[in-house]
């Protein structure tokens, strides 16, 4: 059951809209603002120390109960921002009634609303950080990260090119496994803040940006290898994982350029490639996760690619394991 703040009286009370059995008051009419002090978003600890604020608040002078109500969340607005979404515009006797209140100092322990977009580009820079860096390419024997435009694209030999876009790729697609599990971990909490359906979404905000940014190209097929390089590297543990680059790049490469990919591997194993991020710590980024709540819609940026397709790939990576 859920347990909530009465924002009237400070008592806790069973359920964000329901009414309270001290004063008998039920809901703000805010549902947001309801379930922001209940147990969805913070603490039991940090209901109660919020309760002593609204008590505070209730013996000062502030008359009416409204004034009260808004000096109370002006209080939320400068302790907890993040908390409530959107800008108060709080009226004069509010300001100087919470200026003139002395607060006793408590903890509280709250998870942030952010704006799924935030979330999204946040993953995606973190992601993307594993190819622009020249240390993940000097890995592989490359003195930087190799910069083609279309027009040298045309004069460049065409294996060199399809070696080029298979460890930009595989790196690519390592890096986004990594946020998956990442996703995935978050979840195994008890205090899950990413819902099943946000995971999704979240992942087809993640792959919308890299198509729009052409950091992967968007074609059916290269859908269809993105799902398998995610289903190879996904149940193999980190250690594991350059093996796996090993045994792709044989698939797709060919011998000849084994010995550069075996060799890249073997870099990035004995380095473990800490110093340019590009095994990430699924433990930090899942605490990232968790610290969070994603709210509103997805903004996808490109239609240059099938937005069915692609949002069907996200259900099926994260549905295949249930
Ligand atoms: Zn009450």
């Amino acid at each position: 059951m859920t347990m909530a703040l009465c924002l009237f009286c400070g008592e806790l009370k069973f359920g964000a809209l329901c009414q309270c059995e001290e004063c008998g008051e039920g809901s703000t009419g805010e549902m947001e603002i309801d379930i922001a002090f209940s147990d969805h978003r913070m603490t039991k600890k940090s209901l109660i120390a919020l309760g002593r604020i609204v008590k505070h608040i209730n013996e000062s002078e502030a008359k009416p109960q409204e004034v009260k109500f808004w000096v109370f969340l002006k209080y939320i607005a400068v302790t907890c921002p993040g908390l409530l979404v959107g800008d108060f515009d709080f009226p004069k006797e509010v300001e100087s009634e919470y200026l003139r209140i002395i607060f006793p100092p408590i903890k509280i322990d709250y998870t942030k609303q952010v704006d799924v977009n935030d979330v999204i580009d946040y993953l995606t820079g973190i992601i993307a950080r594993v190819i622009v860096s020249d240390a993940s390419w000097q890995a592989f024997g490359y003195k930087q990260r190799p910069r083609r435009g279309a027009f040298f694209r045309k004069f460049t030999k065409r294996e060199r090119l399809n070696q080029e876009d298979f460890i930009k790729n595989e790196l690519l697609i390592v890096a986004l496994v990594d946020v998956i599990s990442a996703m995935e971990a978050s979840i195994e909490y008890k205090e899950a803040r990413l819902s099943d359906d946000y995971r999704t979404l979240v992942l087809f905000g993640i792959l919308d940006r890299l198509f729009t940014s052409k950091a992967l190209q968007y074609s059916d097929e290269m859908l269809q290898y993105i799902e398998n390089a995610i289903q190879s590297y996904r149940y193999a543990d980190s250690s594991k994982r350059m093996e796996v680059l090993v045994s792709r790049g044989k698939n797709h490469l060919g011998a000849k350029s084994l010995p550069q990919i075996a060799f890249g591997a073997a870099v990035i194993t004995t380095y473990s490639m800490s110093a340019i991020d590009l095994v990430l710590d699924r433990s930090r980024l899942a605490d990232w996760l968790k610290s969070a709540i994603p709210v509103g819609d997805v903004n996808a940026t490109s239609n240059n690619y099938s937005r069915d397709h692609v949002i069907k790939l996200c259900c099926r990576v994260f549905g295949s394991k249930n």
